[in-house]
């Protein structure tokens, strides 16, 4: 089979690039072998929270001068970044994913664990605070749904009232949600929100919740359990709940990462774009400094073959890199990582310490062309959380990362 480009990957990256160029018609090919990164997401892509040394970060855009040339944002150039920027945002519009934020100042979200972390743009029904101190309301009704472990609602009581707000809690037994409740495992965001969908269930919610609100609540604050495909289910609850309501994201599996990955995924389709879901890239053919061909674990016989390919396999987590006793390598084409030999300085003691291997990753030039026995592959380029030279966790830009990457590779690959 024949493509314009191949790209190994289908999380926020591969996406990314994969939407941009079927854009332009080109015949694009996503192999994917399961869940990405973006099924943890919260609900907020974040662009650069801090720098290396842990200063935190406001204004994103104007602290990005400052990082090391080994960033990715530094490798892009950091004048191109406003407008990869301003493309990714609007990027996500078209696909149907409209965000609330401003790329010139970070604003703050509010995780699982009631804390504020800094976020470029965010889902439009999940809370956003102007500062990570403050909150917008004085009462705060924060409800869940009875027998839901994954939203650990003490946690997030405890940072809304560290914000100054007083919480009353509430827990709801809602009918269309008993039948999950007989197993704890089935108890997970996904399944609920699975459950969330109808207009009747969605209204029985509802009622639920105003049953509860109270005169003095300012606002309702609920774990994201509706909205798997689309935001439908959502909306309605809106419409219907008597006071103003807004999601908090939840542990793993996230709804509203799912979310974002199913919408990117059909619009890739909908272009034309071919998806092979559940099939894993496991090596390629060369001539010379050239990728001619990749295999797959499923098509046996048959060569995904382009004129270029990009990587976007992620990082441990999605085995897009991947570590031995020896080494730290990358596992379909043995690209070169950077990453030190002496496997003691792979990791640092204490779990919270910042940790080394966060920063390992694919070596690439400055036009992301990945590097092979020290040589840059003509048609083989590294984008997202497979590169390194960040620590995606410390310094919050992993999905700034991921998708103002995979747009520069994308145009680069348009204008040759
Ligand atoms: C646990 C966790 C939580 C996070 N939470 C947040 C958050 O709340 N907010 C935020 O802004 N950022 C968050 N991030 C960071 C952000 O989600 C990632 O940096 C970004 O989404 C990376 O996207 P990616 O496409 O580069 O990689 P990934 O999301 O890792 O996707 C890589 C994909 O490639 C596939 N793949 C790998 N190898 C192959 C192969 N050989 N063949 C075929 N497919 C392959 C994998 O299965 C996977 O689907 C989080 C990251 C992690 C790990």
């Amino acid at each position: 089979m024949r493509f314009h480009t191949v790209i190994v990957g289908g999380g926020l990256s591969g996406l990314v690039a994969g939407v941009t160029l079927a854009r332009t018609g080109k015949r694009v090919a996503i192999v994917s072998s399961g869940q990405s990164s973006l099924h943890f997401n919260g609900g907020s892509l974040e662009l650069l929270g801090a720098l290396p040394d842990g200063t935190a970060v406001q204004r994103p855009l104007e602290a990005a001068a400052s990082l090391p040339e080994e960033h990715p944002y530094a490798k892009i150039g950091v004048s191109r970044l406003p407008q990869l920027a301003a493309d990714a945002a609007k990027l996500l519009a078209t696909v149907g994913m409209p965000m609330q934020g401003d790329v010139s100042v970070n604003h703050y979200r509010l995780t699982p664990m009631g804390v504020a972390k800094p976020a470029w743009l965010t889902m439009g029904d999940y809370v956003t605070l102007e500062r990570p101190d403050v909150l917008p309301w004085n009462n705060v009704l924060l409800v869940n749904v009875a027998g839901f472990m994954d939203f650990p609602v003490n946690f997030v009581a405890h940072g809304l009232r560290e914000m100054g707000a007083t919480v009353r809690v509430e827990e709801l037994d809602v009918e269309p949600l008993a039948a999950r409740r007989a197993s704890a495992t089935e108890m997970r965001a996904a399944n609920l929100a699975k459950s969330l969908v109808s207009g009747s269930a969605v209204s029985r919610l509802a009622s639920a919740i105003n049953e509860v609100a109270g005169d003095n609540d300012e606002v309702v604050l609920m774990p994201a359990v509706l909205g798997l495909d689309d935001d439908h289910a959502v909306t309605m609850l809106r419409a219907q709940v008597s006071k103003p309501l807004h999601m908090v994201a939840t542990l793993p599996p996230a709804v509203p990462g799912a979310r974002l990955h199913t919408t990117l995924r059909h619009y890739f389709q909908m272009l034309g774009g071919t998806y092979l879901m559940g099939d894993t890239v496991q090596r390629g053919t060369f001539e010379g400094n050239r990728l001619t061909g990749v295999h797959t674990a499923k098509l046996a016989d048959t060569v995904l073959q382009a004129d270029n390919y990009v990587m976007a396999g992620g990082s441990f987590l999605s085995r897009g890199l991947m570590a031995n006793y020896e080494r730290v390598y990358e596992p379909v084409l043995d690209l070169d990582v950077t990453a030190p030999t002496d496997r003691a300085q792979w990791t640092r003691y204490g779990v919270f310490n910042q940790q080394p291997y966060m920063s390992f990753g694919v070596s690439v030039d400055r036009q992301f062309h990945a590097l092979k026995g020290g040589e840059p592959l003509d048609n083989v380029y590294a984008v997202g959380s497979i590169l390194g030279g960040h620590d995606p966790v410390k310094m919050g830009d992993g999905t700034g990362v991921a998708m103002l990457t995979a747009l520069a590779v994308a145009q680069q690959i348009i204008d040759n």
